[in-house]
């Protein structure tokens, strides 16, 4: 791979901003700060944030086995893989490529930054169809999305069809792994030493609990990573969220024990959807989540917000006639579910 070759002629020129905090570091609390044009009273939350966060890359570094300059977090996944676009793709003229049914943000991305999205779609077990996807890829393909799990359908995607991938393509192979913290799959993180061109992507809004923060967290190459760091805007990771972060990571037994109350949940939601006459599939999940086909899932998804349940409707996806797909929620809102499901 070219990295160089790869990155928009216009980013490579780019000279990035360089803030106060860029400019001068120091945890000395006897100095006098007077370049930021920060308010000098203090409340905890007056001065900016870390642009860096170091003590959290840091943290996810020793935590993921990489090196704190293989990491940039953003403002949720949806950020790094804008910044992604952004860095990689021109405008009128770069194409990526998706495997749908996928997470809708690839081709809103797209969209949104005028990059055409060529999407291939998954076979009818929600498997890459490799030779498929080769044909797919043109000379303005610079990246190519591979969400495993996959949402919406839940399951990791094959291992030896993702290194056939990584080895022909000359650009990014993005590999969203939003899910991963849900199975024993080992993340494609610690292949990252064996393919320049891999880009991994994880995020706290999941598995542990922290939607709510916002932080996404890429992992790459420290050349890939320098490239998007210089486009992040400045301080992009909030004060609350570099520290909520933070504990949430320290917090790691905790995490674990959720995870494993929501795969027994889901083994024990897999059970009782079974045993309804409406349902007729139940797709293999690797994540917190289960996709079903129904017999009618407009008039399901409908019946179970009469009943206060809200589920995801997936009809009219790719490969996704009839389909719904169920969030794994506590042992009480599952219960909920199942009554809900068995009255109407
Ligand atoms: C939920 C989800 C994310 C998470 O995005 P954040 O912006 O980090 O909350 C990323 N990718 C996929 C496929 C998801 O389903």
């Amino acid at each position: 791979m070219n990295l160089k070759a790869l990155i928009r002629p216009s980013i490579a020129a780019m000279k990035p901003y360089s803030s106060a905090r860029d400019e001068f570091q120091s945890q000395d609390n006897n100095l006098v700060f007077l370049d930021a044009n920060e308010s000098p009273f203090q409340n905890d939350l007056n001065r900016y944030p870390d642009p860096q966060q170091v003590l959290l890359k840091t943290k996810i570094a020793a935590l993921k086995q990489v090196l704190p300059n293989q990491i940039l977090l953003g403002n949720g996944s949806d950020e790094v893989l804008d910044l992604l676009f952004r860095a990689f793709c021109e405008p009128n003229q770069d194409a990526v490529l998706t495997l749908t049914p996928t997470y809708g943000m690839y081709g809103v991305l797209a969209n949104l930054n005028a990059i055409e999205n060529q999407s291939v779609t998954l076979n009818s077990m929600f498997q890459i169809k490799i030779d498929d996807v080769l044909k797919a890829i043109q000379p303005n393909t610079k990246m190519i999305f591979i969400c495993s799990p996959n949402n919406p359908s839940g399951n990791l995607l094959d291992t030896k069809a993702i290194e056939i991938i990584l080895k022909a393509f000359g650009g990014l192979v993005v590999i969203d792994e939003a899910y991963i913290d849900f199975t024993d799959a080992n993340s494609w993180i610690e292949r990252l030493p064996e393919f320049p061109n891999l880009v991994v992507t994880q995020t706290l809004s999941k598995a542990y609990g922290l939607a709510g923060i916002r932080l996404g967290i890429c992992y790459a190459s420290t050349e890939i990573i320098s490239i998007l760091n210089k486009i992040k805007p400045p301080y992009n990771i909030n004060l609350l969220t570099q520290n909520a972060a933070f504990e949430g990571i320290l917090n790691q037994e905790n995490t674990k024990k959720q995870i494993d109350i929501i795969l027994s949940e889901r083994e024990k939601l897999i059970q009782n959807l079974n045993n309804l006459s409406f349902v007729k599939t139940i797709f293999p999940s690797d994540s917190n989540f289960i996709l079903m086909r129904v017999d009618d899932a407009n008039m399901r998804y409908t019946q179970l917000i009469a009943k206060g349940i809200i589920v995801r409707n997936r009809h009219g996806q790719p490969l996704c006639d009839d389909c719904l797909r169920i969030t794994v929620g506590t042992p009480d809102e599952n219960l909920k579910l199942i009554q809900a499901l068995q009255t109407i």
